[in-house]
């Protein structure tokens, strides 16, 4: 393709002029912006987006999406930057664009565009991570770093369209891959058979998935590649007349039943057949005994009936029997398919779909748009589709890996992040992970001396919630252990149930004097910020089940028993002592009681009008149709007189909840915004502000708040976090009196 009138042909036909105006616009966009760039081949640059987007327009895709494909490499190759694009083509486009770049430059996949720069170099982070696929011997382990890369292409791509030009992009890459070097050549067609083609299969594309299959073979496995074909070109054409002859026959017994059928035969596809080689063990000539032909009907019903009249003209061969369209294949892929025994004594395959169900067959999700008319953008059928996709990837990996995961069992059902090391290794970690979780994932005593990580060579904090296509480098000190902050649930330092029992671990085995004066002084000073000052260790001691106290202490300094569990449990303790802890002066405030439904918490309840419960009486609930439980007392006549007794439920007042003003003071180098995150905090924990006062002496700050406490472990994990913002010093609990 040479220029842009070309491709103007050969655009779906409902076009409109405004479509056409949209695909030109990009064009100039990118001719303009790769001026003067070649490829290895010696065309220009344009010449690669112009079939690109030719590949799309065969897939009848949207107009957008073709302008997409002419932009595809701008961000990468020429100065032209996001915003332009967005000011020029609008958000979704330039999306498209974004999208496309993020899978160009993702670590492990090589850039097989091809500038005349890249035809030399050899040693790229692409050619590292082929080179290993192809040296490792353990072929699980091969397809299970291959099944990350595919699956961590589509989590890096929000849209499908992404990854449908990033395909035609390859395709194109790949008709032209004569002109690399041989080595660049082979890696290329390596990483085609293990990346792009599955792809291009999951999304049921055939067409593409063919295409990029025999032109990866030809060129990963020259020789192999070479004996096949010449086995097909000798035996041509006697095979075409063979198949010409057998299609003019079933087209005919076609036509006695009275069935309109259109008969084609079925291209051998070179890789499929080595595939088929390979599987069966068999030599080519074996395997080349299988004729394929094709029968496209109108009407599904069409299908059984033609499935019929096969079956009994010629017999069936026994297990060969696959009806996919009552059960369709992973990727929907529809269709009948049977092997009969043909006139001359030998196996005939036969394939029997509908018209619509070849369509899909052939180009799969991007099928959807040739059915659409232009306006529809997405649709159901398609959003579920692709849904659907998503999620049974996710479930064969985890069935996959539910042996490997005896550690982190609780992990396996979360959703997952893929992230990249320095290396470009991909790390797959639950959603939420931070760079400590990664560091322990990679390696223990990395996990030990991580102090700090960048994300995309941006320094981030520790909690800093991992993204898919995150690049991770951590920041290790020579020597060195974990923060005992990491163990605190309070902070989301920490998400995996791995990286905490390493932690945990690395506690353990510090000796038991050390954890004993650490443990003793973090209790301590937490009983010191909540203002507890006599309280009784023996009971807690007791209640947990230690022998002594220094065994607590040292539970606690080896990371065993969390400060917050202790704390929690004085709390109960002192409570029953009528309260010694909290001897507010203030009066009590006491929210009004709630109902509470006994096992179906969260369900919404109305009172009885009848018998107008008040609490302290004895109550039952009512489920009703739509408008949850109605409360009625136990001896209203209206329930006692209730013949469907299932609809009752118990239910119980609610325990009162009691609050108490507790001044806190927070100590701190002034910054901006340092109320407002205190504010968030409290939000998030449910805490009301009873008074707040702010003083400022020469960038030193001190904050006095009263807050409306329910506990003490309220109290001390809101203080914890508090004391972990940013510049805070200090926060303590100022003591009544
Ligand atoms: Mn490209």
């Amino acid at each position: 393709m040479k220029n842009i009138e070309e491709l103007m042909q050969i655009l779906p036909e409902s076009f409109t002029p405004v479509d056409r105006e949209l695909v030109t616009r990009a064009y100039q966009a990118a001719e303009k912006a790769h001026a003067g760039q070649v490829r290895v081949s010696g065309d220009t640059y344009t010449t690669h987006l112009l079939a690109v987007a030719a590949i799309l327009a065969d897939m009848n895709v949207q107009p957008s999406v073709i302008a997409a494909g002419l932009l595809h490499d701008i961000l990468t190759d020429t100065p032209v930057k996001l915003n332009d694009l967005k000011k020029e083509f609008g958000d979704e486009i330039a999306g498209l664009v974004e999208g496309v770049t993020r899978l160009t430059n993702m670590p492990r996949i090589s850039r097989a565009d091809q500038h005349p720069e890249e035809a030399q170099e050899t040693g790229n982070n692409g050619a590292q991570g082929s080179g290993e696929m192809v040296a490792d011997s353990h072929g699980r382990r091969v397809d299970l770093k291959n099944e990350n890369i595919r699956k961590t292409f589509i989590a890096m791509s929000d849209d499908i369209r992404i990854i449908i030009i990033k395909l035609a992009d390859r395709l194109h890459n790949m008709r032209t891959l004569g002109y690399m070097p041989e080595a660049k050549r082979k890696q290329i067609a390596q990483e085609t058979l293990d990346i792009f083609a599955p792809l291009a299969s999951r999304l049921g594309i055939w067409r593409v998935k063919w295409e990029l299959e025999d032109l990866a073979f030809r060129n990963a496995m020259p020789e192999e590649y070479k004996q096949i074909a010449q086995h097909l070109s000798t035996r041509h054409a006697d095979r075409e007349k063979e198949i010409h002859q057998i299609m003019i026959r079933l087209k005919d017994v076609m036509g006695q039943a009275g069935i309109q059928a259109e008969l084609s035969g079925r291209p051998k596809h070179i890789y499929s057949i080595y595939r088929k080689m390979l599987e069966k063990n068999k030599p080519f000539n074996m395997v080349m005994d299988l004729r394929g032909v094709r029968i496209i009907v109108p009407q599904k019903e069409d299908c059984y009936a033609a499935l019929g009249v096969i079956h009994s003209h010629w017999r069936p061969i026994p297990q060969e029997f696959d009806d996919y369209i009552a059960a369709p294949k992973d990727n929907l892929y529809q269709s009948l398919h049977t092997a009969v025994i043909y006139d001359d004594g030998k196996p005939l395959e036969v394939q029997i779909r509908t018209s619509e169900m070849h369509q899909s067959a052939e180009y799969g999700i991007a099928a959807h748009w040739r059915y659409k008319e232009k306006t529809s953008k997405r649709d159901d059928a398609y959003e579920q589709r692709l849904v659907w996709m998503r999620k049974l990837m996710e479930w064969r990996q985890e069935v996959e890996e539910t042996q490997e995961l005896a550690d982190g069992k609780s992990d396996i059902f979360e959703d997952r992040v893929f992230v990249f090391t320095p290396r470009g290794d991909i790390i797959e970690l639950p959603v939420g992970s931070t760079p400590i979780d990664f560091a322990y994932h990679v390696h223990t005593e990395i996990g030990h001396r991580c102090r700090g990580a960048k994300v995309n060579g941006k320094l981030v904090s520790l909690d800093y919630p991992l993204k898919t296509g995150d690049q991770v480098s951590i920041l290790t000190s020579k020597q060195g252990g974990p923060s005992r902050d990491w163990l605190n649930p309070n902070l989301g330092l920490v998400k995996t149930q791995r990286a905490r029992a390493k932690i945990f671990q690395w506690f353990k085995r510090q000796d038991r004097e050390q954890n004993l004066s650490t443990g003793k002084a973090i209790l301590e000073k937490e009983l010191h910020r909540l203002g507890m000052n006599e309280v009784n260790l023996e009971m807690v001691v007791q209640y947990f089940e230690y022998k002594t106290l220094d065994d607590l202490y040292v539970a606690l300094g080896c990371g065993e028993i969390s400060p917050g569990r202790i704390i929690n449990k004085l709390g109960e303790f002192e409570k029953q002592q009528k309260d010694p802890l909290f001897t507010p002066k203030a009066p009590l405030v006491e929210k009004p009681g709630s109902v509470s439904v006994l096992g179906l918490k969260g369900l919404l309840t109305t009172m009885g009008r009848c018998c107008n419960p008040m609490p302290g009486d004895d109550i039952v609930g009512y489920i009703t149709r739509g408008r949850g439980a109605t409360i009625h007392r136990q001896d209203c006549p209206n329930i006692l007189r209730v013949e469907d007794r299932e609809r009752i439920i118990r239910v119980s007042w609610g325990e009162k909840v009691m609050t108490f003003p507790v001044p806190v003071e927070v100590k701190a180098y002034d910054r901006q915004g340092l109320m407002g995150d205190i504010i968030t905090i409290l939000t998030q924990e449910g805490i009301n502000i009873l008074n707040a006062n702010l003083r400022v002496t020469q960038s030193y700050a001190t904050i006095n708040l009263v807050l409306e406490i329910g506990n003490i472990g309220q109290l001390s994990k809101v203080l914890n976090r508090i004391e972990n913002l940013p510049n805070v010093m200090e926060v303590y609990r100022v003591k009544p009196g």
